[in-house]
Parts: structure tokens; sequence; C-alpha cells
């Protein structure tokens, strides 16, 4: 099974045993608990999902702030 980079750091994973992983980041608050890889991808794959949804809505905010800064500098745009 390939596994995804750490959930929390994005370090590699460090193989334990045959069915368990941690992180090898000295540094990262979960380098210390043995994590199943199955459980070990999952948890990455919602944490890569989640930070592209935040990018998203993060972008779109923007997009909709500065439309919203042209419509009040040129009302007649609107419409
Ligand atoms: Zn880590």
């Amino acid at each position: 099974m390939e596994l995804k980079p750490c959930p929390v750091c994005g370090c590699k994973p460090l193989l334990l045993s045959v069915d368990e992983v941690a992180c090898v980041n000295g540094f990262c608050p979960v380098k210390t608990v043995a994590t199943k890889k199955e459980l070990w991808n999952i948890r990455a794959d919602v944490i890569s999902r989640d930070i592209q949804l935040q990018k998203e809505l993060v972008l779109e905010h923007a997009i909709m702030n500065n439309m919203q800064k042209i419509q009040d500098r040129f009302p007649g745009l609107s419409d």
C-alpha cells in the first residue's frame, strides 16, 4: 500500500511494523503516534481535501470582495 505524507506536517511516514506507521519529523505532534496504514491514508485524504476547500473559499471571498469594491467605485457598471 502506498502511504501518503503525514496529515499534520506533510513529512514522510515511517514504517513501524507491517501495518503501522508514524511520522518521521521529530517536531511533528504525531511523531510518536503509531497509526494503522489505512487510517493514516484516510486522514491524509481528509486533511488535503479540507485544505483545498479552504483555499477555494478564500479565493471566492477575495473575488467577491474585489467585485464589491469595483461596483462601489463604479455604480453604473452593476447593471
Ligand atoms: Zn508529521
